[in-house]
């Protein structure tokens, strides 16, 4: 592919997005920006240093004193907080289950939203998250929403929780995941929401390697055509 582009992957919880732009990017030789990943930081901070995740104030001082840094390993991207490798620990469940009460606040996405368009200098990414396609980056030559069955999605995260031994009760998580959808469309600040020009791509009885094909055969219909 001659033309650098930046595609936007956006969608609900365990739609696969961040499993997808991965895999894309590394086939494109494109940066990869987990946005996700970046709540999840701040919020893994505010629960360590204890501080109160209704307080925007308290929230933006932690955020403004706090590195965000991703870096390329051999085993895949590694998150970093303040030069911590926090790539396993944003995944707990805690934070996972206080993130979207962080990332609702209006001062704070707009600082992650500086951060992420700071990243994108070289013009050629692939980033997923919520507001990729309709506010972090709105000229995106490509948009992806990625959908599954709140069933499926669940059925996904159950399988990956046993692979890795973590015990887990799928109606719980099934909730769960319901509720940060929930929380996540129905927020004041820029919301989960499909944008206009953003294509649905349903993955509801795909496999990765299918996904992947559908949106490589967009990307080539669109930068060939
Ligand atoms: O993508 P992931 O599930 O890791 O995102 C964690 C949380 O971060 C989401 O549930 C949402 O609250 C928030 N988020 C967001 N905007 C983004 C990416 C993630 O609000 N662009």
């Amino acid at each position: 592919m001659s033309r650098k582009i930046q595609i936007a992957i956006d969608g609900p919880a365990s739609a696969g997005k961040s499993t997808v732009a991965k895999i894309l990017a590394q086939k494109l030789n494109y940066i990869y920006c987990d946005t996700g990943a970046m709540y999840r930081a701040l919020t893994l901070s505010a629960l360590n240093e204890k501080v109160n995740l209704s307080d925007e104030v308290a929230l933006m001082n932690l955020l403004n004193a706090t590195k965000i840094t991703f870096r390329q390993l051999d085993d895949g991207q590694h998150v970093y907080l303040n030069d911590q490798d926090v790539t396993q620990e944003i995944r707990q469940n805690n934070v996972t289950n206080s993130v979207s009460e962080v990332s609702s606040f209006k001062e704070v996405r707009k600082e992650m939203v500086k951060r992420q368009q700071d990243f994108c200098y070289s013009d050629c990414i692939v980033m997923d998250g919520r507001d990729i396609g309709t506010v972090v980056l709105p000229n995106a030559d490509i948009k992806i929403f990625l959908e599954a069955s709140v069933e499926e999605r669940a059925e996904r995260r159950f399988k990956e929780n046993q692979a890795k031994g973590i015990p887990t009760d799928f109606e719980t998580l099934k909730m769960e995941i319901k509720n940060r959808d929930h929380y996540d469309s129905t927020r004041e600040n820029s919301p989960l929401i499909q944008a206009e020009d953003a294509i649905l791509v349903d993955t509801t009885g795909l496999n990765i390697e299918q996904v992947v094909k559908k949106i490589e055969f967009i990307i080539n219909k669109k930068t060939l055509a």
